[in-house]
Formats: structure tokens, C-alpha cells, sequence
């Protein structure tokens, strides 16, 4: 039954947002007659504008970042026979791009406290075949990369930095995507940098940068035809319409940063005095939080409330668009559990016990995927006093299910 006096009437913040900068952008594309190539106007200006925002050497960009990891992979040279640690608290792409390479994702546990792969299982599932690791920012709170660059420097690992929700954080300073040997980055409609779809990777390495230019332009390279073709790529290269928009977006994303920032803190500091409300972790050493999604734990017992899927019913209904978040851990997932791929070309062999997705033991994972609940960046785009409204909204779901 929908609540008769919501906390929460007028709408939140929209998303994505824009303005004639948007629009005078495409027009000059449009008029142009650019739309498209690795070297038109649109598409060279943004991926200089991108470098310099998170202080890279390059920027390549590309249709999307579920493409863009497996570019990254390519251009690294894992494939069949190699095995990449992944988080299973993340959206399919970060380990489904590993199987698009041939390679086996082996999946490691997170931290409790920050959600992000926990460096510890990423030690105990090194092996012998072990080639790389992708970490993801989750909901834009940096992977601990002082652990990771360590483990993967004494390994001989790539790293990889899944920064698909971290658009601008920053680790002792420094902005993510720039500690592996890749960051893989995301423009789809529902991120904090959108072109509506888009991707791209920041490298500092120039040989890196140029096998995956070659790659996202069906294995062409400068200075040759466009009929030389020099290795498997494919056409994954973005348009100068997108190039455009991410521009325009681009210049308004250090104040939405800020914004997000200072709402974010007030839900930390109130949110915490409620029982059984949990909010993430943030690591000190964490200069800048992306804020892709304000995420926290709700803790039915100690809240003295419902389970969470209607908890989040109830503050929807508050009109607090709160969501479950990720309902299982990924490898639970048909594609994994069932291995719904073509196992043969992965080199796969029974032993690999990593790979009995159906069996693994992801107890943080699992807990999380139970009891946390998120919200969108663009609500913390607010006034910081409007995030009052969630803080009311929690408590009155208290109170209603307490006395009910
Ligand atoms: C969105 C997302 C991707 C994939 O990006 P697309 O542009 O949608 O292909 C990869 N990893 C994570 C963690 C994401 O959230």
C-alpha cells in the first residue's frame, strides 16, 4: 500500500544532466561532418581533456567499458591458459570480459568494510597461472592500491583498475585508474560521465596505449592504409557525437564531485546513529570518493524491521528510490555456475578448482548481496539538507515497523 504522506514528494535531481553546452557541442559536430574516426576533432579533444582530468599519460577511448577490459586483456597478452583474479561483488562485464579473452576468472572475496576485492584473497588465490588482477572501485571508494600495486609488482601481475564507478576519485592524491597497468573506464547512460554509451582506457604506458589503439580500430596502426590490418581488433571505436557530450559532461564533474561529496558525509554522520544501519567504510588514505552509488547495510535484526528487499519498498514508497544492489554474488550466475561458455577454449581442466563457480565459499560477498542497500549518485546531487529526507525516511520505516 503506498504511503499516503511520503517524506519525499518532489523529484530528485535528474540524471544525466545537461545544458546548452551539450547542445551547442553536438551542432558543432553535426556541422562539421566529423562524426566519426580515431582522429576526428570531437574524439582527440576528450580523450586530451580525460588525460589531463586524471593526470595520464593516455587516453584511449572505445565503445563501452565492458569492451574497453577486454582491450585491456588483449593488449596485455592474457588469454587461454591464464587465470585473472576478479571481486564477485561487481557488474557481470568485470569477469565476463575475461572469459570474452579465453582467459578463467577466479573470483576473490571482498572487504567487508569497503566492498572492494579484499587484497588478502587475492594472495590466497594466486597461482600458477595466474596473470593479472582486476579491482573495482566500488560504488567510486578506491581498492586498496597500496596492496594490490605491492602483491602484483612481487608476482609479476598486471593490474587492472575496473573504474567504471570511480570517475575522479583519488587515492593519497592521485586519481584511480592510474596506479594498474590499465584503468578501464565506462560512459553508459547510469555513470558519473556519460556520453549516454562509451568507454575508454588510461594508461601511462605508451606501448600499452598503442596496441590498444591498434586494437579498438580493427588492428590498424598509423602511418599505414586503412586496408593493414596487424591484429584481431574489432570496430570498437566511440563517435565524435559521444566524444562531444563526454566533453561538455566533463567540465561540470569536479563540482558534482564536490556536491556528492559534502551529501555524502551528512548520510555517513546521520545514518550511522541509526541502529542497525551500517554505512560503508572509507579509507583514509582515500582523497577523493566518486560517490557512484551511496551504499549501506541494513541490519533487519537490529533495525527491528522487514527484510530488505521491502525495506526498500518502503522507502521507494517514501519516495527514497533505494534498491537491493547486487541480489547474489556473480558467479552464481547461470553463465558461471553452469559454465555457460565454451570451456575448452580456456584451457579449462578439472583441477582448476578456482573454477567450480557454483561451490566457492564468498561469505563477505554473500553477506553483502544480503544487507545493502544503495542509492543513486544523482539524489546526492541534491542540496546536502534535502539528504534530511533520507535520514526521516529511514527512521520513519523504523518507527512504522516497530509499533506495527
Ligand atoms: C558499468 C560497468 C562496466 C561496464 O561498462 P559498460 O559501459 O556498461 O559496458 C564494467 N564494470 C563495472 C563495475 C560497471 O559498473
Amino acid at each position: 500500500m503506498p504511503t499516503s504522506n511520503p517524506v519525499r514528494a518532489r523529484p530528485w535531481p535528474s540524471w544525466p544532466r545537461h545544458d546548452a553546452a551539450e547542445a551547442e557541442a553536438l551542432r558543432r559536430v553535426v556541422e562539421s561532418g566529423e562524426w566519426n574516426g580515431v582522429d576526428a576533432p570531437a574524439v582527440l579533444a576528450f580523450e586530451r581533456a580525460y588525460a589531463e582530468f586524471l593526470g595520464a599519460e593516455h587516453v584511449v577511448t572505445c565503445t563501452n567499458g565492458t569492451v574497453s577490459l577486454e582491450i585491456a586483456m588483449a593488449a596485455l597478452g592474457i588469454g587461454s591458459g591464464d587465470e585473472v583474479i576478479v571481486p564477485p561483488y561487481t557488474f557481470l562485464a568485470t569477469a565476463s570480459a575475461v572469459l570474452k579473452v579465453n582467459a578463467l576468472p577466479v573470483f576473490a572475496d571482498i572487504d567487508p568494510d569497503t566492498y572492494c576485492i579484499d587484497p588478502d584473497a587475492v594472495e590466497a588465490a594466486i597461482g600458477p597461472n595466474t596473470t593479472a588482477v582486476i579491482a573495482v572501485h566500488f560504488a567510486g571508494h578506491p581498492a586498496d592500491l597500496d596492496r594490490l600495486r605491492d602483491i602484483c609488482s612481487r608476482h609479476g601481475l598486471a593490474l587492472i583498475e575496473d573504474s567504471a564507478h570511480a570517475h575522479g576519485a583519488s587515492w593519497k592524491g592521485q586519481a584511480v585508474g592510474t596506479f594498474g597497468e590499465f584503468g578501464s573506464w565506462s560512459f553508459q547512460g547510469s555513470k558519473n560521465l556519460t556520453g549516454g554509451e562509451g568507454g575508454a582506457l588510461s594508461t601511462g604506458d605508451a606501448r600499452l596505449a598503442a596496441t590498444a589503439r591498434e586494437l579498438r580500430n580493427c588492428g590498424r596502426r598509423p602511418g599505414f592504409g586503412w586496408y593493414d590490418h596487424f591484429s584481431l581488433g574489432g570496430n570498437w571505436r566511440l563517435t565524435a557525437f559521444q566524444a562531444a557530450v563526454l566533453s561538455a559532461g566533463l567540465a561540470r564533474l569536479p563540482e558534482q564531485i564536490a556536491r556528492r561529496e559534502a551529501c555524502a558525509e551528512l548520510l555517513d554522520r546521520e545514518l550511522a546513529e541509526l541502529p542497525g544501519i551500517v554505512p560503508l567504510a572509507r579509507d583514509p588514505r582515500t582523497t577523493a570518493h566518486a560517490h557512484h552509488l551511496y551504499a549501506f547495510r541494513y541490519r533487519a535484526e537490529e533495525f527491528g524491521g522487514p527484510p530488505l528487499p521491502e525495506f526498500c519498498q518502503a522507502l521507494q514508497e517514501h519516495g527514497i528510490p533505494a534498491t537491493p544492489g547486487y541480489p547474489r554474488p556473480l558467479p552464481r550466475q547461470p553463465l558461471f555456475a553452469e559454465r555457460n561458455f565454451d570451456v575448452a577454449a580456456t584451457g579449462w581442466r578439472p583441477e582448476h578448482v578456482p573454477t567450480r563457480y557454483a561451490e566457492l565459499d564468498l561469505p563477505v560477498c554473500e553477506r553483502a548481496c544480503a544487507e545493502t542497500v544503495w542509492l543513486p549518485h544523482n539524489l546526492l546531487l541534491a542540496e546536502p539538507e534535502e539528504m534530511w529526507d533520507v535520514v526521516t525516511a529511514v527512521a520513519l520505516v523504523r518507527k512504522a515497523k516497530r509499533t506495527a
